[in-house]
């Protein structure tokens, strides 16, 4: 065979293992999901308490008409704050603008929507798991960026969190907690983000786990996080650091769960473009060549 049909012979090759690896890439979930089936929430709340009036009336109006207003006042309330709260996050989420009240504090209804969410969704709808985690991440990432435009906080300390899963199964090195182990071959994104590690209060590490992961936040005590994980990893870890400002960024599993998943890592590098520009300057040079290394010795 000569060296030209072997050239062609392995351009197939990559050209096969690229159709391959981007059939396995399923496009995450949007923030339409999540939104619709909170407000079905809401929808189910609102006929739960009118079912409540309307049954305790009777006995009520036997004690007093005054009681019976009251009642109808807190069952009211009861509907009201969380369709209130859903409305701005709503708002908030397709309009770009930060609508939330409080201005950069807890939305309650954000931890309190998730859980209900997912029942719905899956016992009534049959929809997986993971695809409304995958919503409620995109809704979590769309409130994230309004406020931030709103400067509600800032990137001063920034925590870059990252799986194990993310390493290269060949490589021999231990990365986890001490990612200055990594030696930047290029197999995996590490080799492309190592260096940045504490550079300007940025702080780059990669968890085995969510212990692991709660423990490096509560010693890096950070200003805001880049998450990078699963659906499943990234949608509770959120809501676990809450009130921490979390961007999450979701891996590509060509390969089968947790193994050598895939980091696009210009989305990192956009993010700090954005919020961290001395950094991103200072370093993209140096990290665009180890990204573009990994890209091509990626499949
Ligand atoms: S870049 Fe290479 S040396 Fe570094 S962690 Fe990944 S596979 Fe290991």
């Amino acid at each position: 065979m000569s060296e030209e049909d072997i050239e062609i012979q392995n351009n197939e090759v990559q050209r096969v293992k690229k159709i391959k690896y981007n059939n396995n890439i399923e496009r995450p979930w949007g923030i339409a999901p999540f939104l619709i089936l909170s407000w079905f929430s809401c929808f189910i709340l609102g006929l739960f308490l009118i079912g409540i009036y309307y049954l305790s009336i009777p006995r009520i109006l036997q004690i007093s008409t005054a009681i019976v207003y009251a009642f109808a006042i807190i069952l009211a309330i009861l509907f009201i704050i969380p369709s209130g709260g859903l409305f701005l996050i709503t708002m908030t989420s397709i309009t770009g603008l930060d609508l939330l009240y409080p201005h950069g504090k807890k939305q309650v209804t954000m931890l309190v929507l998730p859980p209900i969410v997912y029942l719905i969704g899956t016992r009534i709808f049959k929809i997986k798991k993971d695809r409304l985690r995958e919503s409620f991440i995109a809704v979590s990432n769309k409130l994230f960026l309004a406020q931030i435009e709103k400067g509600r906080f800032c990137a001063t300390r920034l925590l870059i969190l990252l799986p194990h899963c993310i390493q290269n199964h060949k490589c021999p090195w231990k990365i986890t907690w001490s990612i200055e182990n990594c030696k930047q071959c290029g197999l995996c994104p590490l080799g492309a983000l190592v260096a940045m590690h504490h550079k300007n209060d940025i702080y780059v590490y990669v968890a085995t786990g969510g212990t692991i992961a709660r423990r490096v936040v509560k010693e890096a005590n950070p200003t805001m996080i880049l998450a990078v994980a699963c659906p499943r990893d990234l949608a509770e870890g959120m809501v676990d650091v809450y009130p921490i400002p979390v961007f999450g960024i979701l891996l590509d599993r060509p390969k089968g769960p947790c193994f050598d998943t895939h980091l696009k890592l210009y989305d990192v590098f956009d993010f700090l473009k954005k919020f961290r520009p001395d950094v991103y300057r200072e370093m993209i040079d140096q990290t665009k060549e180890l990204a573009n290394k990994y890209e091509k010795n990626y499949n």
